[in-house]
């Protein structure tokens, strides 16, 4: 049996140190990470980084900052030694990278380092006079595993630290380090980020002899952005910029059709400093709710500046989470900004729809891209898609408000003033049910539903499986609201005894357990983004019913259009809030400009 002993050790300097080293040196990134930082804190216009063996072998960070006087480099090396901080009001305060004073002590103690800086002769700022000769010559430090320093002078022009053999000292973690892609890929990552913070320094990331990056420094965002991510991506993005007395936001988004798998296009900034935030990512995603489909992530970069004093940057060792002093101020200027940057497009590509870059912008997506999207069975060929997909039919119907073509059983194609509009009938419906049913719902909250709806001559029975059956009957209140009017019938059942008057002939089992699916689903999505249920999840519920209930008016409905109802289609669609996507993200309509089709035609 384990004998426990109660004797207590202090513990010695080297080993708080690699405990310690735990925490802020996970992997070669976290030290390129360090070591960035440090260079941008120190002014450093460019800043140079040589990686070997995915950082195992080597990591130098070099740059042009205002290195440090030979005291300072020793100092430097200890543990809670900084510049940056003094006292307390400081640490709350902070404006610059670092502050923890922990992240050279903590690498020197795992690794083999080698520091060399000399300090700016416009940082010598104690009096020249005591300045003596030997200040101007730059001082190399040597160290393996935070002990066994040698000094001497050289000569250097800013500072630059080398790491070598990594984890040297701690096999364990050693093992722990993945293949040299991941850790490369970490590596480039941390890079990236470092460099969409701050346009204004140079970055070259060498790695294995191979220049990986170089971006020289650039005077606006948008022209880092494009270094990085090239003019298709950023021309793709939309912005919008706000700001009060304590915040200021600059957001670059991709439109409806920007979307992808995973959440890898997607970083936020709080005073220049990577984090990651439920709070900021849940206000983005919620207000791309019903623009994109559910399983899809938006592309976004979030850069926010504001008072240090409404946030602490002092939660997690690598700084990479912060938290704010009023959440829901946060929550509510990020997505607000969002909508903001989501409406501009739309408008913008209005404006301008003379200018085939803009309606670009608008679609984001090529016709014949748009066309595969809407029908994965049809020729990807652009416009042949539609005529060999969707024979015209002779439903051509001119009324004064709205000439109109009817295109198979989905699209109405409508002149417009500056070119052609492309409608998917269904999915514009879905979004005008889907915007009436909230709107009712909202209206009426508290007296129960003001959505207009029917009563059916004979109450039905829906009988549902026990998951489903649970989550309706949680969701009640919500059915209610959105007039459905629903109570449980006991033993698996529910008895359903009016609907929103679109639906119906709607198919009740169906609709119910698809809603009850649906929530299930939404239900995990909440939980994955493990934030702020309390906040808004009432509110994504209720979207979340909504949206089925339209999709479902949608797909019974199959009527013809007219041209009456065409002109009805559009001016409903223009009041909508979000007119060009419908509940599940999926376009509605798309416009052709005249310049576009001018183009095509090459003329
Ligand atoms: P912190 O960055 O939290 O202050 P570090 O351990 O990273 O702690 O660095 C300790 C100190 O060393 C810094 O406060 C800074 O004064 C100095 N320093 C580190 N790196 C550089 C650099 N590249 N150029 C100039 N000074 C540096
Ligand atoms: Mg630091």
């Amino acid at each position: 049996m384990l004998k426990l002993s109660m004797s207590i050790n202090v513990l010695p300097i080297n080993l708080r140190n690699k405990i310690a080293a735990g925490e802020v040196v996970e992997r070669p990134a976290s030290v390129v990470k360090e070591l960035i930082e440090n260079s941008m804190d120190a002014g450093s216009s460019r800043i140079d980084i040589d990686i070997l063996k995915a950082g195992k072998r080597l990591i130098r960070v070099s740059d042009n900052g205002i290195g440090m006087d030979r005291q300072d480099a020793l100092l430097s090396l200890e543990r809670y030694t900084t510049s940056k901080i003094k006292d307390e009001d400081d640490l709350f305060n902070i404006k610059t990278m670092g502050f923890r004073g922990e992240a050279l002590s903590s690498i020197a103690s795992v690794s083999r380092m080698r520091l060399t800086t000399a300090q700016r002769s416009d940082a010598r700022a104690h009096g020249s006079e005591e300045t003596n000769e030997n200040n101007n010559i730059g001082t190399c430090i040597e160290m393996a595993g935070g002990g066994n320093i040698e000094l001497r002078d050289c000569m250097s022009i800013g500072t630059s630290v080398e790491i070598k053999d990594l984890f040297f000292n701690i096999p364990a973690r050693r093992k722990f380090l993945k293949s040299d892609s991941t850790e490369n890929y970490h590596i480039i990552d941390i890079v990236t980020r470092g460099a969409i913070s701050r346009y204004d320094i140079g970055f070259v990331l060498r790695i294995d002899d191979s220049e990986t990056m170089n971006l020289p420094a650039s005077s606006s965002r948008r022209e880092r952005l494009l270094q990085i991510f090239g003019k298709d991506f950023v021309d793709g993005l939309m912005t919008s910029e706000s700001e009060d007395e304590q915040m200021g936001i600059s957001i670059f988004c991709g439109n409806n059709s920007n979307f992808r798998n995973n959440r890898n296009n997607q970083f936020v900034f709080i005073n220049n400093r990577p984090v990651r935030d439920q709070t900021i990512s849940y206000a983005v995603y919620k207000a791309y709710e019903g623009l994109i489909p559910k399983d899809k992530h938006p592309v976004f970069l979030i850069f926010i500046e504001m008072n240090p004093q409404k946030v602490d940057f002092n939660v997690h060792p690598a700084k990479r989470e912060v938290r704010f002093e009023d959440k829901s101020r946060v929550y509510n200027f990020v997505y607000q900004a969002a909508r903001a940057a989501l409406k501009n497009a739309e408008e913008a590509a209005y404006a301008a729809g003379e200018e085939a870059s803009v309606n670009h912008q608008w679609t984001g997506m090529s016709l014949p891209a748009y066309f595969a999207y809407n029908h994965p069975d049809a020729v990807m060929c652009g416009q042949q898609a539609v005529s060999e997909a969707s024979p015209f039919y002779d439903l051509y119907s001119s009324t004064e408000s709205m000439p109109c073509i009817y295109l198979g059983d989905t699209f109405v194609a409508m002149p417009d003033k500056k070119g052609l509009v492309l409608m998917d009938y269904h999915a514009a419906h879905e979004r005008i049910n889907y915007e009436r049913l909230l709107k009712g719902s909202e209206e009426g909250s508290g007296h129960g539903s003001k959505v207009a709806s029917y009563r059916l001559l004979f109450p039905q029975q829906v009988k549902l499986q026990a998951g489903e059956y649970m989550i309706v009957l949680e969701n009640l209140k919500y059915l209610n609201e959105l007039g459905v009017e629903v109570a449980d019938f006991g033993h698996g059942a529910v008895i359903v005894r009016s609907l929103p008057d679109f639906l119906r002939d709607a198919d009740l089992n169906a609709l119910i357990s698809d809603i009850a699916a649906s929530l299930l689903n939404s239900d995990v999505r909440l939980k994955q983004e493990k934030a702020l249920e309390s906040l808004e999840s009432i509110d994504s519920k209720k979207k979340t019913i909504a949206a089925k209930l339209a999709c479902h008016s949608s797909i019974r409905g199959r009527e013809i259009p007219d041209g009456v109802r065409a002109a009805a289609l559009i001016k409903d669609i223009e009041k909508t809030e979000n007119p060009d996507a419908c509940p599940h993200g999926r376009p509605t309509r798309i416009f052709i400009s005249m310049a576009e089709l001018k183009k095509m035609f090459k003329k």
